[in-house]
């Protein structure tokens, strides 16, 4: 297929026909001096993408991108990072080549109407007559969805070779960037998964997770941004500021054929109603596309809010979401039939489902074929009115940096916090999100308060003031319900993200204008403690507990086989007092190291004292064991397991044939996160549907299930998480009992943060506040008790919900969440709602490591302790 060996380089016969008017081009032999055409998909793949029973690999959609920007002067490929596993992160440029020559200069007025300080209204109407909107098109997110990687190339070369007004307005209206695959390992993984299993048993669907850590999350992770795949596409959002953002997705098979905006209610009031507005016409058009068309089924208002910044970053940056979510196949690409033959869907018609799908089967063609046409909608409207999105991206912007706008004038972020580490992530996720932030250089006055010099302040009035309000206020969800004193409507996903709560921060909301002198942070950077000098023999490194980055001074301590103690009570040494919890480590080159280099990364202080302090203490075990077990795609393990690898925590995945020998030979504590059951690890994954690769998540039989058990009486720990906790109840009889109603009516917290109530002087909640708040959501549960040691609980009356949403929070009072067990020689903690829940939930987080090492730790009297700390 390939006709001309580069592009632009046109034979003269060709060059000549071009420019001959139609009707003379007629007469001459039209396949000898036609201008070069674009392999088309189906030449390319052998067959039409979403053909029934046949997916093009990853692998085989990037040769063919890389083919088609080869051939065309309108598509540029380009590799703009890595993803999780190292692969590369391709991005497709489409526009006229013309504009592809200008894109500088396309990106330098975008960028110009997105942050409008000092750009008079005049300047703004000339440079959106003149420049070109910014399309993003994201697929493939969720890598089982394989109809939104399957239509890309059918999208490209549509643009890259149809000679039609519709291109021709599209490619020079538009710069579209395309992620072909925002997971593109998860991609690869499903399409050669399913390609492998062809003609056999076996199931054809990919049983794990889809991005190496947070799998279906990988779309929950945008304001975390901790995912490389994340970043990339933030990086590219604030690199062009796109008008429009729109993402493929496919939904089960028991609504509408297709799903568009407008979103169910609620929206996040921090979206700017211009920007509301824009997904909702934009939505109706792409509606009215499909519809023209003839493909019913067509919903919106149903099932998807516009709620949380977890699944949408652009809303804040002046762009809307344009979700599309078309109904899914059977086993990913085969035809879907209605179990009773008749129409598939709900068949009452309605004014946000005109006309309901009236076949009763359903196909990847389809699929494909909707999407395409949900893209060409979009991008058709979008050239069309291009100086009105763009002036809209505009006004959008303006009012984000207006001053006299009715909201808090700044957020102020006091220095000499409690967790220096935590206040450097909160700035620093801000930061990634385009905030500005700016530091004191000397002391002021906001709101009657002092403020030290060295605080930071984030004024609203900025570009994205938006992204940093979201992030920073408490969120109130307003109380839907399915009816007028009905269920609760069920957000889409959760209800809360306040930052300072979720890591421990202190940050004030400061409604009147103050002055300050600033400067402008560039690069937040984590605090520079002086490190202290060397203790000398006798003494001890001293560092408080009070950060949750203390759990990578003990995993690098651990790494160094440094001797490290936590004080089992208060002391006072060289001056200072220091909680229950501290750590006191040897004096070693060893130690010093690793203390250093992480407090470097962390800003953590770290102290020295002479004499090593009297002390009951625990003694962490050398090289403590660490196990986390590894379920089938489950995402709360993988979230675990990235925090793990990211904080340097030494430890084992726990896989199937680890329960057929001995448990404590392999590990002194085993972490369950949420979501496993008994099932789960007894009956595992049907070896009869999955071949040998997925046999470390085959079931362990009754037997494994009795080594579990073993482990636990013969001294190992294991930390049971959320729902798992019903598992190890199930394991065994612990004193504690589900308080919670199960009727939603009742009790419902749908992902909020709540209050709570920490024995700091327990072991497991060293560190903490007493009066912490911890995240709560769906799948969690609190206890009734009677007996066990209980860690933490909610209060006894008063508020329980911090922000989010919660009905029946007084079902609460009182109850305990997390407890300690004693069994035979070990230690069982159930957490009754998830500590590290998607890692965003980071102050909390040193409860989990907290357990993990004290578990196997030993007690070492006052008196010992310099004894033992000199080895
Ligand atoms: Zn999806």
């Amino acid at each position: 297929m390939r006709t001309w060996k580069r592009r632009g380089l046109l034979p003269a016969a060709a060059l000549l026909a071009l420019a001959l008017p139609l009707s003379s081009s007629l007469v001459l032999n039209s396949t000898a001096l036609a201008a070069p055409r674009i392999t088309t998909p189906e030449q390319f793949f052998g067959f039409p993408l979403g053909t029934e029973g046949k997916l093009a690999r990853w692998d085989d959609l990037v040769k063919y991108y890389k083919l088609v920007a080869d051939k065309s002067q309108k598509v540029l490929y380009q590799e703009i990072g890595k993803t999780a596993t190292g692969q590369p992160f391709p991005l497709l440029t489409v526009s006229s080549p013309d504009n592809l020559k200008k894109l500088d200069r396309i990106k330098e007025s975008n960028l110009r109407l997105a942050d409008p300080r000092g750009l008079t209204e005049a300047e703004a109407k000339k440079l959106t007559a003149q420049s070109k909107s910014v399309f993003l098109l994201e697929a493939a997110i969720h890598s089982t969805e394989v109809g939104t990687a399957q239509v890309i190339p059918n999208i490209l070369h549509r643009l890259a070779d149809e000679k039609s007004t519709t291109v021709s307005e599209i490619l020079d209206n538009v710069v579209l960037l395309i992620i072909p695959a925002q997971s593109p390992d998860g991609t690869k993984w499903v399409g050669d998964y399913f390609n492998k299993t062809a003609g056999t048993n076996y199931a054809r669907t990919y049983p794990d997770l889809y991005q190496k850590y947070t799998g279906h999350d990988d779309n929950r992770d945008w304001f975390m941004i901790t995912q490389p795949e994340t970043q990339i596409s933030v990086a590219l959002q604030n690199e062009w500021k796109p008008q429009v953002v729109q993402n493929l997705h496919q939904m089960g098979n028991s609504r509408g054929r297709i799903f568009i905006p407008p979103y169910l209610s609620p929206n996040d009031p921090n979206i700017d109603p211009i920007t509301v507005q824009q997904t909702n016409s934009l939505g109706m058009e792409i509606s009215r596309s499909l519809t023209a068309e003839g493909k019913k089924g067509v919903q919106w208002g149903s099932t998807y809010d516009y709620w949380t910044p977890s699944r949408q970053y652009m809303t804040y940056h002046g762009a809307p979401r344009i979700l599309v979510e078309a109904a899914s196949a059977q086993d990913l690409a085969y035809t879907y039939k209605s179990s009773n033959g008749g129409p598939i869907g709900p068949q009452e018609p309605d004014t946000n489902f005109i006309e309901p799908y009236d076949q009763s089967t359903w196909t990847l063609a389809q699929i494909v074929d909707y999407l395409d046409t949900a893209v060409f909608g979009a991008l058709s409207n979008v050239a069309k009115y291009k100086t009105e999105w763009l002036y809209n991206f505009y006004r959008t912007q303006r009012n984000a940096v207006d001053p006299s706008a009715d909201k808090p004038f700044a957020y102020v972020v006091p220095a000499g916090q409690r967790d220096p580490f935590a206040t450097y992530e909160l700035l620093n996720t801000l930061q990634t999100g385009d905030v500005e932030i700016e530091q004191a250089t000397s002391a002021f006055t906001a709101n009657g308060k002092r403020y030290e010099a060295g605080s930071w302040v984030i004024r609203y009035a900025q570009p994205y003031g938006r992204f940093a309000k979201t992030l920073l206020e408490v969120q109130r969800y307003p109380d839907l319900r399915e009816y007028p004193g009905g269920p609760p409507q069920s957000p889409y996903d959760v209800t809360a993200q306040t930052l300072p709560m979720l890591l421990g921060v202190y940050v004030d909301t400061v409604a009147k204008p103050f002055t300050a002198s600033t400067t402008p942070v560039t690069k937040v950077q984590p605090a520079n403690p002086a490190f202290p000098g060397d203790p000398g023999g006798n003494g001890a490194y001293l560092v408080s507990p009070e950060s949750y980055g203390t759990a990578m001074m003990i995993a690098a301590l651990q790494k160094a086989g440094a001797g490290t103690f936590r004080a089992s009570a208060e002391f006072s040494a060289g001056g200072r007092t220091y909680a229950p919890g501290t750590l006191i480590v040897e004096p070693s080159k060893a130690a010093q190291t690793a203390l250093q280099e992480v407090s470097r990364k962390t800003g953590i202080p770290v102290f020295s004292v002479g004499q090593a302090p009297q002390v009951a203490a625990e003694q962490l075990k050398d090289n403590t064991r660490v196990g986390l077990l590894r379920g089938i795609n489950n995402i709360p393990g993988g979230w675990m397991k990235w925090l793990f690898e990211q904080y340097g925590i030494g430890f084992n995945e726990v896989v199937a044939a680890d329960f057929a020998g001995d448990l404590n030979a392999k590990f002194d504590t085993i972490v369950l996160p949420a979501g496993i059951s008994r099932t789960d690890i007894v009956s595992g994954l049907n070896r009869d549907r999955y071949p040998a690769e997925w046999s470390w998540a085959y079931g362990v039989g009754e037997a494994g299930w009795a080594e579990l058990r073993k482990f636990v009486e013969d001294g190992g720990t294991l930390l049971a998480i959320g729902d798992s906790v019903a598992t190890a109840r199930q394991l065994a009889s612990l004193p504690i009992t589900p308080a919670l109603p199960s009727d939603e009516h009742q009790f419902f917290s749908p992902g909020s943060i709540l209050s709570q109530r920490f024995d700091t002087s327990d072991p497991v909640a060293w560190g903490m506040r007493p009066d912490t708040p911890v995240w709560f959501g769906e799948g969690d549960q609190a206890y009734t008790v009677t007996g066990g040691d209980v860690v933490s609980s909610f209060p006894k009356s008063g508020e329980q919900l911090q922000s989010g949403w919660l009905i029946g929070g007084e079902h609460l009072n009182g109850k305990a969440n997390i407890v300690k067990h004693q069994m035979g020689e070990g230690l069982i903690v159930t957490f009754g709602s998830e500590p590290t829940f998607r890692t965003w939930s980071r102050d909390p987080s040193k409860l989990l490591f907290n357990a993990i090492y004290h578990g196997p730790s030993t007690t070492v009297d006052g008196a010992a302790l310099p004894g033992a700390l000199r080895g």
